[in-house]
């Protein structure tokens, strides 16, 4: 009989939890009965008791790339993570919509025309002193990528998911996460 069993007494297991985020060692879970739990098993996370699906290299839900900003308003902060939580899900052409969308938004937040194209707002955001000086090339190649996609449908890789989505959480820590910890000036 092939069932699930309770492997408390089998020894912890270190992961990054794909809900929370945080490093954990999980010592809750089940495996399946004949098949050792390196190749397949299912563990709690002690932090936040979601279950993490193991099977052989694969996590599903895999861990989210980038890292969670503070003080961004909500519904920033949903687009972001709505991005982050797609490339966990190998859903990477969503992600970069999602990016995409995200960094409309935050420059229309920051007084950009509205009705605009993607491109538009990258050059807004470029122009407009929100992206370091070293920068550049970084906005560049987000604008060959953004151009290349307007007129075809273009399956987007992992790694493009995932510079838009560095690219953002750069943006957010200077918009909103700095100015919030940074105590105002005296003078
Ligand atoms: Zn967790």
């Amino acid at each position: 009989m092939n069932h699930w069993e309770d492997l408390s007494n089998i020894g912890s297991k270190e992961l990054v939890c794909g809900y929370c985020g945080v490093f954990v060692a999980s010592v809750t879970g089940f495996y399946r009965n004949g098949i050792h739990p390196n190749v397949c098993s299912l563990r709690i996370c002690p932090n936040c008791q979601k279950p993490t699906f193991f099977n052989g290299y694969e996590q599903v839900p895999g861990i989210a790339p980038g890292n969670s900003v503070e003080s961004v308003p909500n519904e920033v902060s949903k687009l972001y993570n709505e991005s982050r939580r797609c490339i966990s899900i190998n859903a990477f052409t969503a992600s970069v919509l999602t990016s995409r969308k995200l960094l409309m938004n935050l420059a229309v937040s920051e007084k950009a025309e509205t009705g605009k194209s993607f491109i538009f707002y990258v050059n807004f955001l470029a122009e407009n002193g929100y992206v370091p000086p070293n920068g550049k090339g970084w906005v560049d190649h987000i604008r060959k990528k953004g151009n290349e996609a307007t007129h075809e449908i273009v399956d987007m890789t992992r790694e493009d998911a995932v510079e838009l989505v560095s690219f953002a959480e750069m943006l957010l820590k200077f918009i909103y996460e700095f100015p919030a910890r940074i105590p105002p000036s005296d003078s």
